[in-house]
């Protein structure tokens, strides 16, 4: 089919959750994925944090042929090898802390505001059910992890959602201080907020967010669905702040493509979850776990975090060049692979990404002036160099763009 007849059957047949760009991709290898009109991109988008060794990484297809071979599913009423080898990897420096799996981040996040809820009534305080999150938050879309996302715009059309969840200014610690009460049980915070526009935590507030979760007696729960599993340049961001959460999800890149989200905890918090407490029908079934150890292996024992810092502060200093060319780049931010550039208000970034797009390369906009960047973890210097090409291309011609 020609990307003209997949956009049509498309556009009849799926719901219109999604404001898809006009093109239908068919083929991907490592960094560069191709339409089904044959056209060549650069993929700095990576779906979206997930492609994290690529596509089609011969480590993935291996590990997903190989299992598809042996087991696929069985259900959690037996033991299943991968997923005990997936979890024993995922808390090795981590000790004492155990996992729940599941398939995607909203789930892993649904898993930790019910386990902090579980282990407030375990330990005689049934009554501090609330969570406090940060403004600009994403942590999911179905009801709870919605109500736990502190963006409007996404909760808009949805209510009544759940009741329980406070929203206060992130990087402001006076703020959550403020916010806690008798009532709080929680607080759920992205070490890096991803998807609002790519906002790193200061060093300060996470100390300072701990030292009032512990003061407190209130679960930290961090969501790494986005930052963790080496995009920032540490196996977990949260590593780069010197503070440990109680509870902490992933999912994204766990898989590089393959669906798997989990859901980490200390033991003591771990054990707030009995037998019947929880449960995903696919959550770590053979081939998930499969897939996503052969892409933990190989993040861990590649090099992949140290090839990280090294490519993400070759990127940024790039970014960096650009935003000194031209003025109407406001700021670039983020950790590692996990990249932002911010325009001016007056910015027509939707027609940047698409200009980009044009030109082979692939990003995402977020309103209508951020641009993310978030490339697969392998990806090399001379890719760098071809993106930030195309971007000073489609920044100088921009002159016709406002
Ligand atoms: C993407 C994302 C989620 C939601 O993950 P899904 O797999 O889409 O449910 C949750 N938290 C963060 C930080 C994310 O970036």
């Amino acid at each position: 089919m020609t990307s003209q007849e997949i956009i049509k059957l498309s556009n009849s047949y799926l719901m219109h959750t999604y404001n898809r760009f006009p093109i239908a991709l068919v083929k991907g290898k490592g960094v560069k994925v191709w339409d089904a009109n044959g056209k060549e991109y650069l993929d700095f988008t990576a779906g979206l944090a997930v492609c994290s060794l690529g596509h089609c990484h011969p480590v993935v297809v291996e590990a997903l042929c190989r299992q598809a071979k042996e087991l696929i599913h069985v259900s959690n009423l037996y033991y299943i090898q991968p997923q005990a080898k997936l979890a024993a990897l995922i808390v090795q420096n981590f000790k004492g802390a155990q996992v729940f799996f599941c398939n995607s981040g909203a789930e892993a996040n649904e898993a930790a505001l019910k386990l902090a809820r579980k282990y407030a009534k375990v330990n005689g305080q049934p009554e501090r059910y609330e969570v406090i999150t940060a403004l600009k938050s994403f942590h999911g879309r179905t009801l709870a992890t919605l109500a736990a996302t502190g963006q409007p715009k996404h909760q808009q059309g949805f209510e009544p959602l759940p009741p329980g969840f406070f929203h206060v200014p992130f990087n402001d610690l006076k703020a959550l201080e403020e916010a806690i009460n008798d009532k709080t049980g929680a607080v759920m915070l992205e070490p890096v907020q991803g998807e609002s526009g790519v906002y790193p935590a200061t060093k300060d507030y996470l100390a300072g967010v701990r030292e009032l979760c512990h003061r407190h007696k209130l679960a930290l729960i961090f969501d790494e669905v986005q930052c963790g599993l080496g995009r920032t340049g540490k196996f977990l961001a949260f590593q780069h702040y010197g503070v440990a959460p109680d509870i902490f999800t992933l999912a994204k890149g766990l898989g590089s493509g393959f669906p798997i989200g989990a859901m980490v905890a200390k033991e003591e918090f771990a054990l707030a979850f009995q037998p019947g407490n929880h449960a995903s029908t696919f959550g770590g079934n053979p081939l998930a776990c499969a897939v996503g150890l052969a892409v933990l292996e190989y993040i861990l024992n590649h090099g992949l975090i140290e090839h990280v810092t090294l490519a993400g502060d070759y990127f940024k200093e790039q970014l960096t060049l650009l935003a000194q060319r031209f003025p109407f780049i406001r700021e670039v931010r983020g950790m590692g692979l996990m990249l932002a550039l911010e325009l001016n208000q007056d910015q027509n970034g939707p027609e940047i990404v698409r200009r980009c797009m044009e030109q082979g390369l692939l990003i995402n906009g977020i309103e209508q002036h951020i641009l993310r960047f978030l490339p697969p973890l392998i990806v090399t210097q001379q890719e760098i160099d071809q993106a930030v090409n195309i971007l000073n291309q489609v920044f100088l011609e921009k002159a016709d763009l406002t």
